[in-house]
């Protein structure tokens, strides 16, 4: 059945289970001989009926491309394409759909701010301010920028459980901070920012900011006015929607004044040979054909979700995360990295004498899908002095029986090892 249809009135749930994998074709299918459970949710998550569907709908009734043909069918490709637009821009409470640029997906969005709006904006000496905690995609395209404007990377450092320290950030701030670049949440340990707070210091010196929000879309409400940040990024595929789309929100005053990044197609007013001027934001971010049908699919997640709830699948995630905690705490060996007060469903640990990829393996011949190495955090993994780590990562249709999977793998692996304790 579908869960967009399903009654979910919050009296039939029990605080760890959703009980809507089964709108998740592939969770059905068998990996090495065994259930599939999949807990590498912060690298992609699996896609529910819903939204292949949707897909597979375009291609059938509705492909054709847009903004160009005087076509019925165009006209329709194109109406689907604004209107998934405008379902983004309610998703996270933009002011208006022209605030959504469809992009591939975060690292692109990232890397359109950093080449469009940065490169026009930062000169030599100019700060930018990241943190400890951020994915190389919010680390690399400001490098490639400070090599070619001279501005400089500071960076906050964090405690050993994984938080921002807030001093060292106030410390850092200053008249010279022309941007604050900050992950929402860690995908390395799940800590939650708290972006409200350190963007409202932000503006406070001038510095505009922006917010990676690859890994909170799909697991708490978005509202990136209450955020008061002045760009957002997230990618379709971390929420439940095909990989290839994402989302560039910036404000629309910001928009307005930034650069074509990409040329060709689409993103131009007039073009000869002695120059060209080029459409309004969005369209002048979006050079080239597309992904329509991945921006189809995009709302058809969001919609899917929303009909959930997004307050309803945080409270899910809250509640078992917290059962993950303690069930991986009590195995003598484990050590949990990460260990912030506000966190998302995601679980970093290293199992005693065992490396992160080997136990991974041993995880995955049992059916336990987790992610293990650095998780493109580098210099995260610097500053624990630790070359990985084992993460799970939850979705909205994991529940206790999942976790129980992961302990009982992980079991398997510290007997294979040897290193499983006796001690009560
Ligand atoms: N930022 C964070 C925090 C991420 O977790 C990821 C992906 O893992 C990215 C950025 C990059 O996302 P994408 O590869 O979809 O562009």
């Amino acid at each position: 059945m579908n869960a967009v249809t399903e009654d979910l009135s919050v009296n039939k749930l029990t605080p760890t289970r959703l009980g809507l994998a089964h709108d998740f074709p592939i969770l059905a299918r068998p990996v090495h001989g065994r259930r599939l459970v999949y807990l590498d949710n912060g690298a992609t998550t699996q896609k529910p009926e819903a939204v292949i569907e949707a897909e597979r709908r375009f291609y059938r009734e509705s492909n054709a491309n847009i903004h160009r043909g005087v076509h019925w069918l165009s006209q329709h490709a194109t109406d689907l394409y604004e209107a998934s637009r405008v379902t983004v821009q309610r998703f996270i409470n933009a002011a208006h759909a022209d605030e959504v640029v469809f992009t591939r997906g975060t690292t692109e969005a990232i890397n359109l701010v950093a080449q469009s709006w940065g490169r026009n904006t930062l000169r030599a000496g100019d700060e930018i301010l990241l943190t400890t905690l951020e994915h190389h995609s919010n680390i690399v395209p400001w490098q490639l920028l400070c090599e070619q404007t001279g501005a400089v990377i500071k960076v906050v450092p964090i405690s050993d459980a994984g938080e921002l320290d807030l001093d060292a950030f106030d410390a850092l701030l200053s008249e010279r901070t022309r941007l604050v670049a900050i992950t929402h949440v860690s995908n390395a340990l799940g800590t939650i920012n708290p972006v409200a707070m350190l963007t409202a210091k932000a503006h406070a010196v001038g510095a505009t900011v922006l917010v990676d929000g690859a890994q909170a879309v799909a697991h708490h409400k978005v509202d990136v006015q209450a955020l008061g940040c002045d760009f957002y990024a997230f990618s379709g595929h971390k929420l439940y929607g095909p990989t290839g789309i994402g989302v560039l929100w910036g404000r629309a005053g910001l928009l307005a004044a930034m650069p074509p990044w990409q040329g060709g197609g689409d993103m131009i007013r007039t073009v000869s040979f002695e120059g060209s001027t080029y459409a309004d934001a969005p369209q002048r971010f979006e050079a080239g054909t597309p992904n329509i049908a991945g921006s189809v699919a995009l709302a058809a997640a969001i919609d899917y979700v929303s009909a959930i709830g997004i307050e309803r699948i945080a409270a899910h995630e809250h509640a078992l995360l917290a059962h993950a905690t303690a069930a991986l705490a009590a195995i003598p060996g484990v050590r949990l990295i990460g260990t912030a007060a506000n966190k998302a469903g995601i679980l970093s640990f290293m199992v005693e004498r065992i490396h992160p990829h080997d136990l991974g393996t041993i995880l995955d011949s049992e059916g336990v899908a987790i992610r293990a190495g650095h998780h493109c955090a580098m210099p995260l993994m610097t500053r624990f002095k630790i070359p990985g780590t084992a993460r799970a990562s939850l979705g909205l249709y994991n529940d206790e029986a999942d976790i129980a999977a992961l302990v009982a793998a992980i079991h398997k692996a510290q007997d294979l090892f040897g290193t499983r304790s006796t001690a009560p």
